[in-house]
């Protein structure tokens, strides 16, 4: 027994003590990306390369209590392999290494892949110390192998030298459009040669003293710290262009490739640091490419400032919906009958209110569009317009709530259960229902429509044809589709107003409409001058500010229910 812990001591008096470790690691600390670590089975004590503080949330780079501590970093589905393999490592006399790949959560809270690699020191087969080295698997490449150039991280690390004194110049970000079916069309390996002869290309046209990255997959960054002035960085995308071009041409447009450029001027960047020039850049190429493509653009702050709004508008209305629709409100815009003045029944018409006020659906209509939020929110404001007039039709038996249906709607959902459903949850005849959809959504997505509209016929909802006269106006549809009732789009009635043959036009519309036995509804009619001559027409609805504005519920019952 005294022999073995004598034994023991000669052992441990060979090793490295765990001290003598952690003065190594802070040695090695500037020189590696990687993280080492010693682990202190004894003491329990766990010590980390002080930069790895900087990455991931950890509690610190030196602390006691490792179970409960390292934990703390580690994903949390992956804690319990991790936990498995350290007590294996503790109850095991000869397992002498560890390496195991799982998360540590960023400082952000993300996941984050690592491989933990650590060597067992052991003494008389007890655990004393793990030595051992962390690296992120999913770390972007310094340089990248197939466009020869340095990659993303080393833009990050050039950066890191400019965090004092903003340079003077500009960036410019390119990137190939469309470069994913160059990749699916033509194969792999040609893609990366389109990518080799654009880095080439990109090599030749830009000036000694600038720089050249590439930071993803069809993306590369310039830059310019040299005073460079927006003229010239836009001289130089051109000349890419133009280089380009010549590459396609030469390759008899094989693979037609074309770049698009987004500038950004250093004296425009507010706060000079890697996440914001990349942000910005990214933004500057994005309205590049939004653009149409294959050109450059120059960030403008108000540009930037509107596709802000825009996002926040974004996330609040997302949230608005999933708040069962906290903020939203339906407006009602009355609608009377030509013949005798007597109130026929309301447009619903939607509002959203932020903290800073409201806002018209011409701003958030295309957002709920573009994210599909319009069905949901299409689907409650339908419910709430057949409340409403059911509640109308206390006082007016023939009241009619007229709803404005997206194309979205019709193309993404069931918009038909959606409306026989709340008809009669509601309990509202079909024919007090008129749904409006426009002449734009129609031509977009003309089968669809047309089922719709068949399906809505047959049931004996009415149906509105709304902006007429906007866009094109496909006259053959009012004999295909048969719409219950036209509505004339304000810019139209303007129009006729103004000029004689647009009112011949709307005259001649209005003969024919009649004809085929549709109703015609005049919109936007906004003073008495304008009824008066719309009302030689003579149209069977109007509407318009004149007649009466859009208004919330309560207003709407004072004004034109109650106010008769
Ligand atoms: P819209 O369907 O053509 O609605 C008529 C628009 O003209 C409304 O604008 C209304 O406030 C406005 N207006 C009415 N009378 C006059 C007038 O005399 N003069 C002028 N200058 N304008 C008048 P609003 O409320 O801003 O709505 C704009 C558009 O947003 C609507 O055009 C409709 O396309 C869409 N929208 C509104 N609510 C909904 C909704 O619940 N669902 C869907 N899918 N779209 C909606
Ligand atoms: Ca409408
Ligand atoms: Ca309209």
């Amino acid at each position: 027994m005294e022999l073995d812990i004598v034994e023991e001591a000669e052992q441990k008096q060979d090793l490295l003590t765990v001290d003598e470790i952690r003065q190594m690691i802070d040695l090695y600390n500037p020189c590696t990306d990687d993280y080492l670590f010693v682990l202190d089975f004894e003491k329990d004590t766990y010590y980390i390369s002080p930069h790895a503080l900087e990455r991931f949330r950890l509690p610190g780079y030196y602390f006691r209590g490792v179970m409960d501590n390292l934990t703390q970093v580690v994903y949390e589905k992956d804690r319990e392999p991790l936990i498995e393999d350290l007590n294996d490592i503790l109850s095991s006399e000869e397992r002498d290494s560890h390496n195991l790949i799982y998360r540590w959560l960023n400082t952000e809270d993300q996941p984050v892949w690592i491989n933990c690699r650590g060597r067992v020191i052991r003494v008389a087969g007890r655990a004393v110390y793990m030595v051992g080295c962390i690296n992120e698997i999913g770390r972007k490449q310094k340089a990248d192998n197939v466009s020869g150039l340095l990659g993303e991280s080393s833009l990050q690390l050039f950066l890191q030298n400019y965090t004092e004194k903003i340079p003077d110049g500009y960036f410019l970000r390119l990137g190939l459009d469309n470069f994913k079916s160059i990749n699916t069309k033509l194969g792999i390996e040609y893609g990366d040669m389109v990518l080799r002869r654009m880095a080439d290309i990109i090599g030749q046209c830009v000036h000694d003293g600038q720089r050249l990255y590439r930071i993803v997959a069809d993306e590369f960054m310039i830059i310019d710290f040299n005073g460079g002035m927006a003229r010239e960085a836009s001289e130089l995308y051109r000349n890419i262009r133009r280089a380009l071009d010549q590459f396609v041409e030469e390759n008899h447009y094989e693979a037609f490739v074309t770049v698009s450029g987004g500038i950004l001027m250093c004296r425009d960047i507010q706060k000079f640091s890697y996440s914001q020039i990349m942000k910005l850049s990214e933004f500057s190429l994005t309205q590049a490419k939004q653009l149409g493509r294959n050109r450059e653009y120059l960030f403008d702050q108000k540009d930037y400032d509107a596709f802000m709004k825009r996002k926040l508008l974004t996330q609040a209305l997302r949230q608005s919906v999933a708040d069962e629709f906290q903020g939203f409100e339906v407006y009602y815009q009355p609608i009377f009958h030509n013949s005798n003045g007597s109130l026929c029944g309301a447009e619903e018409l939607m509002r959203y209110h932020t903290s800073e006020g409201m806002v018209m659906p011409g701003e958030f209509i295309p957002i709920l569009e573009e994210t599909g939020l319009i069905i949901p929110a299409g689907r409650w404001i339908l419910y709430e317009a057949l409340r409403f007039a059911k509640r109308m039709q206390e006082t007016n038996p023939d009241f009619r709530v007229n709803v404005n249906v997206s194309y979205v709607q019709v193309m993404k959902s069931d918009v038909v259960d959606d409306i026989m459903g709340a008809l009669k949850e509601c309990d509202v005849r079909p024919k007090d229902l008129v749904i409006e959809l426009t002449e734009s959504g129609l031509i977009e997505s003309d089968v669809y429509f047309t089922r719709l509209w068949r399906q809505l016929k047959e049931k004996g909802v009415k149906l509105a044809l709304d902006d007429f006269g906007t866009g094109y106006s496909n006259f053959h549809y009012l004999n295909d589709l048969r719409p219950d009732i036209i509505k004339i789009d304000r810019s139209f009635t303007v129009r006729a107003i103004a000029n004689e043959y647009e009112y011949n036009l709307l005259s001649l519309l209005s003969g024919m409409v009649r004809n085929l036995e549709l109703k015609v509804c005049v919109e936007g009619v906004e003073t008495e001058e304008e009824r008066d001559k719309i009302a030689l027409l003579p149209p069977d609805f109007s509407q318009g500010y004149f007649y009466g504005r859009p208004c919330a519920q309560d207003v709407f019952e004072e004004k034109f229910i109650r106010g008769v």
